[in-house]
């Protein structure tokens, strides 16, 4: 596309990368209109910690000049780290005083920090992208469904940072998600140092992941004196509504899960067994290792959208923001050479390549957690990679190995 005046440009999804790039390109002086679905910046629960890593989501909070911002908000202890299997024994602990640069942050407040960075009317609530058309000349229409009525938008170059299930990315290709074999049941216990103090210890400052016989209970401490506990079970598709379970009723979802932990350690069952009453039930997807697409004038993508996985490489929101950063960088070249296109284009190539080798890595992650006999062979594989980069602080080697 060769423009001759300023493009217009809609960014659909005001989630972590719709966010980062829109700040971006508040701080270029490029219009952009944002597009996010959900009513309000309060009307969902965000879920829970995110530890962002130096190269990636930290590098794109540095150009968005957020860094110290973030640095007040952020968690150092919480990178600590502590691996076990179904009976409690101890496969890896990192007690990471000094931290390798990764703290965590809880997503609430990741969202709050970009949300405030941006004019107070910057992100259109309420407004569900329904369709995109094409029309003349690179450009798309954006059907919009809102309380309001309904609207239509032209624009020169349409950003899907909508996610999982985005509306822009069948546009560019008919690959669609695929289940990723895990489905999982988000929960949560408050005020957890009065309530479940022994759990409290056993968590510590950061994370604490228990795997065995393919099934997973994986804790974080959030910054809110919460601990939240993801029970990931590898299962069909279906199994959640299989078990005609009531998911919604948390005394039936705990007792439904009690019995498939039943073999588990009292301690670890104690995660489930006190949990409180907001248990989400959710079906974990994820796009082909290698999932590309040809570049077309008016359209990319970013985040998931571009490359939904797993959260077992702890990548996804990483990619996302630095995907922001990358492509604010294209469009404020391609506009200043009056060539969105190929900017663009040079966009995809590079954050295509970056995002097969993650993908792939939380691919191989997720077949080592849900092992029969792990975390043994996770364990084995965390401890070559750490060997090659230098030994970490407080590696504790299985004792049974
Ligand atoms: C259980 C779980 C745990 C995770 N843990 C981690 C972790 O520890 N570390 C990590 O890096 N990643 C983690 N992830 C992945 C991470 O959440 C995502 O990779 C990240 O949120 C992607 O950001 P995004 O901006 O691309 O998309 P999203 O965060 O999905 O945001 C998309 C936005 O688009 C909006 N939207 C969607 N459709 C429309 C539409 N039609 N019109 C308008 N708006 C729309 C949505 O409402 C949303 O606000 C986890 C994911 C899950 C499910």
């Amino acid at each position: 596309m060769t423009t001759t005046t300023t493009p217009r440009i809609a960014i659909v999804g005001a989630g972590p990368g719709g966010l980062l790039l829109s700040r971006l390109l508040h701080l270029a002086s490029i219009p952009f209109t944002l597009y996010e679905r959900e009513p309000h910046r309060h009307s969902r629960e965000q879920g829970g910690s995110l530890d962002l890593h130096e190269e990636s989501g930290q590098l794109a909070l540095k150009e968005a000049q957020l860094i110290d911002e973030f640095r007040k908000i952020a968690r150092a202890e919480g990178e600590d780290m502590r691996v076990v299997d179904k009976t409690g024994h101890l496969h890896w602990e990192e007690v990471d005083t000094d931290g390798h640069g990764r703290p965590e942050v809880d997503r609430v407040l990741l969202r709050g920090l970009l949300l405030d960075s941006l004019p107070e009317d910057a992100v259109e609530w309420g407004c569900k992208v329904g369709s995109i058309t094409p029309t003349e000349g690179g450009k798309h229409d954006i059907h919009i469904e809102a309380a309001s009525g309904s609207e239509r938008e032209t624009f020169d170059l349409v950003v899907g940072a909508d996610g999982a299930w985005s509306k822009v990315r069948p546009l560019l290709s008919d690959t669609k998600p695929q289940y990723s074999t895990i489905s999982c049941l988000d929960t949560r216990i408050h005020s957890i140092d009065t309530k479940s103090p022994h759990i409290s210890r056993m968590v510590g400052q950061g994370s604490y992941f228990a795997f065995s016989d393919c099934k997973g209970l994986m804790a974080q401490r959030n910054g809110d004196g919460s601990v939240r506990t993801y029970a990931m079970l590898q299962v069909g598709e279906t199994w959640l509504k299989d078990t005609g379970v009531d998911w919604l009723d948390p005394e039936a979802a705990k007792e439904f899960l009690l019995k498939e932990y039943a073999d588990w350690d009292e301690c670890l069952k104690d995660l489930i067994r006190h949990a409180d009453s907001d248990i989400t039930p959710r079906v974990l997807y994820q796009l082909p290792t290698d999932f590309a697409w040809t570049s077309k004038q008016g359209l990319t993508l970013l985040g998931d959208a571009a490359h939904l996985m797993t959260p077992f490489a702890g990548e996804g929101v990483n990619l996302a923001m630095l995907d922001g950063l990358e492509l604010s960088k294209a469009i404020i070249h391609g506009t200043k050479l009056r060539d969105l296109t190929s900017a663009v284009r040079k966009y995809e190539e590079e954050m295509m390549a970056r995002s097969h080798e993650k993908m792939e890595e939380t691919w191989r992650n997720l077949e080592l957690f849900f092992q029969k006999d792990a975390p043994r062979e996770f364990v084995k594989a965390f401890e070559e990679i750490m060997a090659q980069r230098g030994p970490p602080p407080n590696a504790m080697p299985d004792p049974q190995a």
